[in-house]
């Protein structure tokens, strides 16, 4: 590859890359920053800046940057086998035993997968799965999928469907048959409310809904454990029972979206199993390989897989790429790590509760509202009034004026509206979420400042 200094890279990107959620002229003007190497937590850009990564990349580098086994993986499967498929009764050794890890460490429910490249392609994968199961359940007619407001489930025309973001929907229009009830958002909507019967109450919307629709209609409800890009917005205690004792009342799928929460976020291997989800398919994606090369998938429970397998044909569908045997190589090798290197269980007795105590603290600065978090997952609401809650105006970019004050002070931290949130990798040592946590501090400071409050 030609090496370019960062003026030319920023010319040559305004020039001809289209970027994924960005405003293009704002873009331009600013000039996008070139991330150029990076090694466990922290990242270098085209100036030589050190930066440390409170995202893991986007909620997907689990276990850190540049660890040699992931790349020895993925060099010796490529000199091997670069490419197969799994179609037409073929499959190769990656495959196959990526299947078996997973069904190890998923839930017993959990015996099959489906492969795809993506996040997106497991929700769509899920949605056309859902469809084909009561189809051959000889109920066709139940095609509607049941999900929040401000869900995240993906960017492709059915994950953004699925997602509650009315800004996707507007753009592109939205598949027939997916419905949106409210999220289990308390600091927000919770109005006076304690959070326990919030969250019952918001739960017994799904049910109000599938009265609504008629039962003879729905298929499936789908939720994120806890949202992740709405703003890691963890559900009240009394919210997943009483979704999932509702699925049961109705025998509708259940679907917990495990692309950011499973494989450690939260302490154990899924999002699910910490809120006593018992789900008919997750999606996974993002840390199922940290990010080192594109794999996802849909984790098929007995009850969907039964039938699909016994009373199905074809289930016509599948990519080019599901299963490729070097993500499927480097996700064998990161499992591993996970496992050998107990970093789902220091998530859960050691840096996550570290993490959390700090975060906590977070709140007696001026401009947080709330500070929240579970396991290495976490979010800030900025507000002008602690006391009333009373918001800034979206109009003044108070996350973005942050955001910019984190990157030029070295740390990724993400806006969402109002909300700064942090997902850093898995590994984080005490030391650099000390760090973390004093840069946060700073930039909260420097915000304040240029907002004119303390
Ligand atoms: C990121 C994300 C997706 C989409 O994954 P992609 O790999 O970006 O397609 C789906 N669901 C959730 C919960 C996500 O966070």
């Amino acid at each position: 590859m030609t090496t370019y200094n960062t003026q030319q890279l920023q010319e040559i990107d305004g020039l001809h890359h289209i970027h994924p959620f960005t405003d293009h002229k704002a873009l331009m003007e600013k000039g996008t920053r070139v991330i150029t190497k990076a090694d466990g937590v922290y990242l270098w850009d085209s100036d030589g800046d050190k930066i440390l990564d409170g995202m893991a990349g986007l909620w997907c580098v689990n276990i850190g940057y540049g660890r040699q086994e992931l790349v020895d993986a993925a060099t010796n499967q490529m000199r091997e086998l670069p490419y197969y498929n799994n179609f037409f009764q073929t499959t190769h050794p990656p495959a196959i035993e990526l299947s078996k890890v997973l069904v190890d460490i998923s839930p017993p429910q959990f015996n099959h997968v489906f492969f795809t490249n993506s996040g997106s392609e497991a929700n769509d994968t899920m949605v056309r799965m859902v469809r084909h199961f009561w189809s051959l359940e000889g109920k066709p007619e139940k095609t509607v999928i049941i999900s929040r407001e401000n869900a995240y489930h993906g960017s492709t025309v059915a994950g953004s469907s699925l997602g509650g973001m009315k800004g996707m929907h507007a753009q592109g229009g939205i598949l027939h048959d997916i419905e949106h009830i409210s999220q289990p958002y308390w600091y927000k909507e919770g109005g006076n409310m304690d959070p326990e019967e919030f969250g019952l109450k918001t739960a017994q919307a799904l049910e109000t809904r599938i009265k609504e629709i008629g039962i003879d209609r729905v298929a499936a409800f789908i939720g994120e454990p806890v949202q992740g890009a709405g703003g890691v917005i963890i559900p009240p205690a009394t919210y997943w029972p009483e979704i999932q004792r509702i699925c049961n009342k109705y025998g509708i799928l259940l679907i917990a979206d495990e692309v950011i929460c499973g494989f450690g976020r939260m302490g154990e291997w899924f999002g699910s199993t910490v809120f006593g989800i018992e789900a008919d398919l997750m999606p996974i994606a993002k840390g199922l390989s940290s990010g080192y090369l594109p794999i996802g998938g849909l984790m098929v429970g007995d009850r969907v897989a039964e039938t699909i397998i016994n009373k199905g044909s074809d289930f016509n569908h599948g990519f080019t790429y599901s299963g490729h045997p070097a993500a499927c190589a480097v996700a064998i090798e990161n499992i591993r790590i996970l496992k050998d290197e107990k970093i789902i269980e220091n998530v859960a007795n050691k840096t996550g509760p570290y993490l959390q105590k700090l975060w906590k603290d977070l709140e007696n600065h001026p401009l947080v509202g709330e500070a929240r978090g579970m396991g290495m997952f976490a979010a800030i609401e900025l507000v002008k009034n602690k006391d009333t809650q009373e918001a800034f105006p979206d109009e003044l970019g108070v996350g973005t004026i942050c955001r910019d004050f984190c990157f030029n002070n070295g740390l990724i931290m993400r806006a969402v509206g109002n909300k700064m949130i942090i997902s850093p990798p898995l590994v984080m040592s005490h030391d650099e979420i000390d760090e973390l946590i004093e840069k946060a501090r700073l930039c909260l400071d420097l915000t304040a400042e240029k907002l004119g409050i303390n």
